[in-house]
């Protein structure tokens, strides 16, 4: 379902595209700010990342980083759900970015 926000076949409120990444308004946001941050690229989950994937990866944090400092001057989250087991539930590899307002502790 994210391949088809990330052509653009879904509407989505976009932060932020570039030729390899995409960040979108998540549709139930658990903060002021809560953007998904999702690689053009299909990859199921962070669980499938191979060594050779580590530069778009590294790519998505700097989205995020960017972001963040733009759009959370006080400070921000990072999350990604991996698995059943993790939360995850579109399986398609995406980072959570979370701000806007004072965050728990986790657990
Ligand atoms: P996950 O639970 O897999 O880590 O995150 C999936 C996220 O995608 C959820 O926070 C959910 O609200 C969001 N989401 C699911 N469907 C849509 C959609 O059609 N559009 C947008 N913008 N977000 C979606």
């Amino acid at each position: 379902m994210f391949c088809r926000i990330i052509a653009g076949a879904l509407p989505s409120r976009r932060a932020y595209e570039d030729d390899r990444a995409v960040a979108f308004a998540d549709i139930k946001p658990a903060a002021p700010v809560h953007l998904v941050i999702a690689p053009r690229q299909h990859l199921a989950s962070l669980a499938d990342l191979e060594e050779e994937d580590a530069e778009l990866a590294g790519h998505l944090v700097w989205v995020a980083a960017k972001l963040g400092r733009d759009l959370c001057p006080g400070g921000w989250r990072l999350v990604a759900n991996v698995g059943e087991e993790g939360g995850q539930t579109v399986g398609h590899l995406h980072l959570h970015l979370l701000g806007g307002r004072q965050l728990g502790t986790l657990g």
